[in-house]
């Protein structure tokens, strides 16, 4: 029965030191290696990952009797969105990390173990690991496993090539603080190398010619510092590189930033166009060697195009320990782990997962949606009027922001132009005061199938983390007190209220001091009151004092002495 995984829940049978039976209990027992019982033992949970969504489940998580054992490759957690600015040295790289261990509550058992997970093993309740640093006496990297009770998956993503040939070869990614560095260090590589004697001109253009590929938040903000980088310090440096030097910005689509308002998409176009920062729009890369990246434009015509560094930022894609998971549980085709809205992953008894490794199962959003509706046709008659259809939508949003948000990004401000595009696809010249439930909702599945209903944020995991620890916290409350005020009645008898989202807005820096904020309630705002907005949420937003103090004081050494560019 020790070995057991599911130990944690078993009918336990004493015994005293005359052998005989005396007393019957369920309960969490722990055991010496002699068999002696030594009191109740701990919940084990495993969590994978440190970043987002795991280091917010850690420090939230404040119920003593789970025993939690964190495993990730990298022992700290990385504040993402500060990461383009460790590319140009805007910001330290030590400044935005900080250490695991320091994260968890003081009254919860926490351990840690520097490896990689490399399979799940749902019907051992086991995961098989690697550890980052150790070797075995074969000189293999050890491996090793681990049991748990309850299973956190909060890998991440990682970068998607699309497997398009030469990218993962020669391309630069922009996802870990190593990336970071590593482009910072590319970047003075180029314009010292650039510097050197006996060149031909063509060449040091090729090697001052840096490409972005990816026209979203991540591939905008690096093309903004980098530009920022060059004109306001490496050109005082390298005098001779200013009429060289040029950046490029290669977008499948044909706008960057499609998931922001249009009136910040067209900013940020015109604002790269004043800058002299290249903006190729309908150009799908299609190959990179060494030297030279190809690029197809819509009307099928390939432009090959030489190059110094790329950085490829095109969106994220399951990792390998994921995609295996899913092919074990039948989710084989699947982009990302489908969970249910409490964040449990479909068919698996104690396994979550949220953040970028994770999705809620889209069937389940339509459903929802089918349901309010539902609700909303109370006379039964299949029509709406615009009210009442508002009231639906304005539901939706709520729960749904992202089909809000993308509902925007087509340019549609809201209802009235989703219902022209509804009534204009199903030829309908119907009053507008009677809406028929089915063409609206076929209009809302187009949107569906376009949109993938959590983005991949870091808001979003941590707001995940933040809710599974809540859960964790009030889960033995809820199974001594089934019946307790937490759990809600209703459709489905769930222990706990369902994840919900909320959207707190989002920035596109955009360079020259300048940011685009995009708040909720429909609030726009750019340029440089919007900069110090940004400045003060992501100094509040730091997960501790120190990282706070070292990122703000970074800020006021680049304003006073500008960036360092020397390659260490
Ligand atoms: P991650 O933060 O990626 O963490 C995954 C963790 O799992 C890591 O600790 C990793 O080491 C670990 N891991 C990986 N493989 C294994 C394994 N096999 N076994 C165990 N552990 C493993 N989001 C915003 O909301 N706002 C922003 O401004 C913003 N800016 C961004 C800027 C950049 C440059 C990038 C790259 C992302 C940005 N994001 C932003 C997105 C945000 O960072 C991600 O959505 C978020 O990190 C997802 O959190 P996560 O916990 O799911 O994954």
């Amino acid at each position: 029965l020790r070995d057991h995984p599911s130990l944690s829940r078993i009918l336990v049978v004493s015994t005293i030191s005359g052998g005989g039976l005396i007393a019957y209990s369920e309960a969490n027992v722990s055991y010496s290696s002699n068999g002696v019982e030594t009191g109740t033992r701990k919940k084990k949970v495993v969590l994978l990952g440190t970043g987002w969504a795991g280091a917010s489940f850690l420090k939230d998580l404040s119920n003593s009797s789970y025993e939690v054992q964190v495993i990730s490759p990298r022992n700290y957690f990385a504040f993402t969105p500060l990461l383009p600015s460790v590319t140009c040295g805007t910001v330290e790289a030590r400044s935005v990390v900080e250490p695991i261990r320091n994260m968890g509550r003081k009254n919860v058992e926490m351990s840690f173990l520097e490896a990689e997970c490399f399979k799940i093993d749902p019907g051992k309740k086991k995961v098989y690991c690697r550890s980052k640093q150790g070797v075995d006496s074969k000189g293999k990297k050890q491996e090793f496993d681990v049991d748990y009770d309850y299973l956190v998956i909060a890998t991440g993503a990682q970068s998607n090539t699309f497997n398009i040939p030469g990218v993962e070869e020669n391309c630069h990614f922009l996802k870990e603080v190593e990336d970071a560095q590593r482009i910072r260090r590319t970047v003075i590589d180029s314009f010292e190398k650039a510097s050197l004697p006996d060149l031909k001109e063509e060449e040091r253009k090729r090697m001052l010619h840096f490409v972005v590929v990816g026209g979203g938040p991540t591939g905008v903000e690096f093309a903004a510092e980098l530009h920022d980088f060059v004109t306001e310090d490496l050109v005082k440096l390298y005098p001779k590189a200013k009429n060289l030097v040029q950046i490029t910005l290669l977008e499948a689509a044909d706008h960057i930033l499609t998931m922001f308002d249009k009136r910040i998409t067209e900013f940020a176009e015109e604002k790269f166009g004043r800058d002299g920062v290249d903006v190729k729009l309908g150009s799908m890369v299609v190959k990179v060697n060494d030297k030279e990246i190809s690029a197809k434009t819509k009307g099928g015509e390939v432009s090959t195009i030489p190059y110094g560094m790329i950085v490829w930022s095109t969106g994220v894609g399951t990792r390998p320990v994921i995609k295996d998971f899913m092919k074990q549980i039948g989710q084989g085709n699947r982009r990302a782990l489908a969970t249910n809205e409490w964040l449990r992953v479909e068919g698996c008894d104690n396994i979550y997962a949220l953040g970028d490794c994770a999705t809620i199962n889209q069937r389940k959003v339509m459903e929802d949606i089918a349901n309010i509706f539902k609700k909303a046709d109370k006379d039964k008659s299949g029509t709406l009027t615009v009210k009442q259809f508002q009231e639906v939508m304005d539901d939706i949003f709520v729960r749904y922001p992202q089909i809000e948000l993308y509902l925007k990004s087509k340019g549609m401000r809201g209802i009235a132009d989703l219902l022209k595009q509804a009534n204009t696809e199903n030829g309908s010249s119907k009053a507008k005061e009677e809406l028929n439930i089915e063409e609206l909702k076929s209009a809302l599945s187009q949107v569906d199938s376009q949109v993938k209903f959590l983005p991949a944020t870091g808001q979003v995991a941590a707001q995940q983390g933040t809710y599974l620890a809540k859960c964790f916290d009030r889960m033995e409350e809820c199974e001594k007190n089934p019946e307790g005020p937490i759990r809600i009645r209703g459709e489905g008898r769930h222990r706990f209220r369902p994840f919900r989202y909320r959207h707190l807005g989002q920035f596109a820096p955009l360079g020259g001091e300048q940011t685009a904020a995009q708040l909720p309630g429909d609030w726009v705002s750019i340029g440089h009151s919007s900069q110090w907005l940004w400045y003060s949420v992501y100094a509040s937003k730091q997960v501790s004092w120190r990282t706070r103090v070292l990122v703000v004081s970074d800020w006021m050494r680049r304003f006073i002495f500008g960036r360092d560019s020397s390659r260490i």
